[in-house]
């Protein structure tokens, strides 16, 4: 966390996030917390998430603590769907982080592009730790706020020399496109047969509450990033293809309710054990990917010490370069 000194309070803005918190940073604090997390030095809390009965949002709690790197606190938010219509992000965030050792409250900092760049980050640590080191064709399945983010990340991890690309709302797509120009990269819309067949990596992305991708259009050595499936219900690829995947979560607890694994479970087809915290890959304990023709499968949920890991990093940077407001307590 930021050191404000005595009773002060760091205030980090939305827009100072955007200016001092890069991938390199985002998916450094990722990888290290999802060690932590396999550690069992770092842990969530049970998250909180209820339709508020007014404007339609949907508004909770995620948080936890990193005993490694020393954050604690909570990001609380939601989903106000009414908010485009104001010129504003649907999704709002605010991150509280709080001083350990006194439970001082220390900083307070935006949530919103946080949020983007380490999720973004999460399915880039898996790309690192399970994607066929020869990779070269990228696969997105989704064209929204989150899949900028995904493919920026994502093309840093391996020598991606095109991208293939398939959205529901097909008019979403060139937004994605023009991002794939701007990296000096070949961007094709393609259908998702196709896509399976072409592509070495692939980030699901979406909103989805049925399967995107089939088990049978993939390729074998292929490794699949489920980013979309973050609550009950929700659900991007065939649960044939999570059964003969080897299965990597960031949190086995939310994999299974709440994850692309909560519908293999449901079924009988996936197992519990059968799934391996990306962790214990980062800390050396599981080998990660056997053989070039597995299909390996990151299942991530978003966990809170993801948010926090990110809100500590940008705080310290703010407080380091002088952008953070100090508030007396
Ligand atoms: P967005 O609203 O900007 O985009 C939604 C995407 O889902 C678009 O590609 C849209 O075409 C697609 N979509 C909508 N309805 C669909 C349907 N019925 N079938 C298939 N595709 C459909 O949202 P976003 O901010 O890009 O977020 C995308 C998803 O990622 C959401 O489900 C969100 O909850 C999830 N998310 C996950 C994490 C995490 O940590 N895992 C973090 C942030 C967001």
């Amino acid at each position: 966390m930021g050191s404000a000194s005595g009773n002060e309070l760091l205030i980090v803005s939305e827009e100072i996030c955007q200016k001092i918190v890069g991938r390199g940073d985002a998916f450094k604090a990722v990888e290290s917390v999802f060690g932590a997390m396999s550690r069992k030095d770092a842990y969530n809390f049970p998250v909180v998430r209820e339709a508020i009965g007014h404007a339609d949002a949907l508004y909770g709690f995620k948080s936890g603590f990193d005993k490694a790197g020393m954050s604690l606190g909570v990001k609380s938010g939601g989903y106000w769907p009414g908010n485009m219509a104001k010129g504003l992000s649907n999704h709002q965030s605010t991150v509280f982080l709080f001083d350990p050792d006194t439970g001082r409250l220390g900083a307070l900092v935006g949530g919103n592009y946080l949020t983007a760049v380490r999720t973004a980050a999460a399915s880039a640590v898996s790309i690192a730790h399970l994607a066929r080191k020869d990779s070269k064709v990228l696969g997105m399945v989704g064209a929204g706020h989150q899949s900028q983010f995904q493919l920026r990340a994502a093309v840093e991890q391996r020598d991606i020399e095109k991208v293939v690309a398939w959205n529901f709302h097909p008019e979403m797509l060139p937004k994605l496109g023009a991002v794939a120009e701007e990296l000096g990269l070949p961007f094709e819309t393609v259908e998702r047969e196709q896509l399976g067949a072409e592509a070495d990596v692939i980030i699901t992305i979406t909103s989805a509450f049925e399967p995107l991708m089939m088990k049978d259009w993939i390729k074998p050595g292929t490794h699949i990033a489920c980013m979309g499936t973050d609550t009950k219900g929700k659900q991007e690829v065939d649960v044939a293809l999570v059964a003969a995947a080897s299965v990597f979560t960031d949190e086995i607890a939310q994999s299974i309710s709440i994850g692309e694994a909560q519908h293999a479970i449901a079924a009988g087809t996936l197992k519990e054990a059968d799934i391996t915290p990306i962790g214990e890959v980062i800390n050396g304990n599981h080998k990660g990917r056997s053989s070039d023709d597995e299909i390996t499968l990151f299942d991530g949920t978003g966990v809170g010490l993801q948010d926090l890991a990110v809100a500590s990093v940008a705080a310290k940077l703010a407080d380091e370069q002088g952008l953070a407001k100090r508030v007396a307590l």
